[in-house]
């Protein structure tokens, strides 16, 4: 059975790579029937971020991609915190003692310090020199009797062929570590693990079969197939996903600031259309047409189809986005009902006391004025901004303002209450208004067609601009729009 698994350090919030790289492993897991694993690796314990752990299991959920195991959630191969799991850490480094894969250093920070200055002055990069690989056992049993702080490294040899894989993405990959690094630590002196250790027990622990992790890691995977060789364990395959990059190629929180998952939640970014935003711009799909829905995104989801380029992210077209997603959720029946109760909670927020009009907080009212509008607005609250604030109180018009239009203004509106006043009882509709609007314009020959519609706007809305005015009178209903239009008169 397919597991895999999305692991996050918690030293920070959630950003739209990392929303990225847990919704790849997320599809995969759909696509084959599989688990999606959350596992949190907190061992760097100077770094954590308060609330961070919460907060990214939230946003999961909130992005509407949950976890089948997690910390939240439990599951059979838990707990699902590192920090939880210091035994199995231990467990792993006795073995690895024991058949002389790993050796405990005692080299001290200045020592290592030394080391590294001496490497940059001679302008090479540091690495450890191995030297406690070579302490004899009589200096070791008195040094660890005498208590001496240590820590644990893995014994890296030249591994040829053990340390190949064949990548997902990247196909062949090898890194001789061997021969450019120094031996790894695994345990730190304060008994907590580095991460290659932590995540090769916990990834062969949990079962993991595919390792879907961002590209960073992509030369660390040959490190971790050796201390997999060295356990003995057999290791899972690897695919690294190309980088999210801003669409000048730069790195992605530079440019655009805010990139966090939560701050777009709190925007009003719906999570489908970043989830579709930040597939879009990379690659791993049938097609790349924008609109497409979670399960979409599952059937057309495809690893063979991921390539090595980084995927480039334009931020500027997530109105769009959430604008096409905002219309498939009016047009679902269930989920109208929800944007209508949020549409509700922000009108009273906004308007309050200003609303006289009971009516305009039902569920029918508030129904119609998204369907009118889907399709032209790209976040619910635009619907609370002072354009569409006639939605939902009266307008204050001064006659003044209405004979600036126009010297005809209450001929022109007694005919359109005439107008009103026929159509009663019938379901309006923009097409029926549109046309009997223009019929009424034509008989009105003093004025042009644009101030006669700019008249009524006004009188509607108080705005000089908006939604065509048969639409705003389709939404505001016969009843809202003749009183609306009597109050020219008087
Ligand atoms: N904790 C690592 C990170 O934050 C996980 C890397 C991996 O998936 O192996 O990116």
């Amino acid at each position: 059975q397919v597991r895999v698994r999305f692991a996050p350090s918690p030293t920070g919030f959630l950003h739209l790579g990392g929303l990225r790289t847990a919704l790849y492993n997320y599809l995969f897991a759909r696509k084959y029937g599989g688990s999606f694993i959350l596992r949190l690796e907190d061992t760097d314990q100077s770094r954590l971020v308060p609330g961070a752990a919460e907060a990214i299991e939230d946003m999961l959920e909130w992005a509407g991609i949950p976890p089948d195991e997690s910390p939240r959630r439990g599951g059979p191969r838990g707990p699902y915190l590192q920090s939880e799991r210091l035994g199995l850490y231990a467990e792993a480094v006795a073995a690895l003692l024991e058949t002389g894969h790993a050796y405990r250093c005692f080299c001290s920070a200045q020592r290592l310090e030394l080391l590294k200055r001496e490497a940059h002055r001679r302008g090479e990069t540091p690495r450890y020199d191995n030297r406690c690989r070579h302490l004899r056992p009589e200096q070791l049993s008195e040094r660890l009797s005498r208590g001496d702080p240590h820590v644990v490294r893995f014994r890296l040899e030249p591994a040829g062929d053990a340390a190949a894989f064949q990548d997902l993405v990247f196909g062949h990959n090898l890194h001789e570590v061997a021969l450019v690094e120094g031996d790894p630590v695994l345990l730190k002196a304060d008994g907590f693990p580095t991460y290659h250790l932590a995540n090769v027990v916990d990834d062969h622990r949990m079962g993991v079969t595919h390792v879907l992790r961002g590209v960073e890691w992509l030369i660390s995977t040959s490190k971790h197939l050796l201390l997999y060789a060295a356990l003995g364990w057999r290791p899972p395959a690897f695919g690294h996903l190309p980088l999210l990059m801003n669409r000048d190629g730069t790195k992605l929180s530079k440019r655009q600031g805010d990139i966090f998952v939560q701050s777009f939640a709190h925007k009003g970014a719906l999570p489908e259309a970043l989830l579709d935003m930040v597939t879009n711009c990379g690659s791993g799909f049938a097609s790349n047409r924008m609109g497409r829905t979670l399960d979409e995104l599952v059937a057309e989801f495809n690893e063979s189809k991921i390539t090595t380029h980084s995927a480039l992210l334009d931020l500027d077209k997530l109105p769009e986005f959430n604008r096409i997603h905002l219309l498939h959720r009016i047009e679902d029946v269930a989920r109208c009902r929800h944007l209508v109760e949020e549409l509700r909670e922000a009108i009273t927020q906004t308007f309050g006391s200003q609303i006289q009009e009971q009516d305009v907080l039902e569920e029918g009212y508030i129904r119609r004025v998204l369907h009118l509008r889907k399709g032209h607005i790209s976040s619910l609250r635009e619907l609370v901004t002072p354009t569409y604030a006639y939605l939902w109180i009266r307008p204050a018009v001064s006659q003044q303002q209405l004979q600036a239009v126009t010297l005809e203004a209450a001929a022109i509106v007694t005919l359109v209450i005439e107008l009103m006043e026929a159509g009663h009882g019938k379901e309006l509709s923009t097409e029926w208004l549109g046309a009997e609007l223009k019929a009424v314009a034509k008989r009105v020959k003093s004025t042009k067609y644009s101030s006669v519609m700019k008249l009524l706007r006004l009188a509607l809305s108080g705005q000089q601009q908006g939604p065509s005015v048969a639409e705003m009178m389709v939404s505001l209903g016969n009843g809202e729009t003749c009183q609306r239009l009597q109050k020219v008169l008087q």
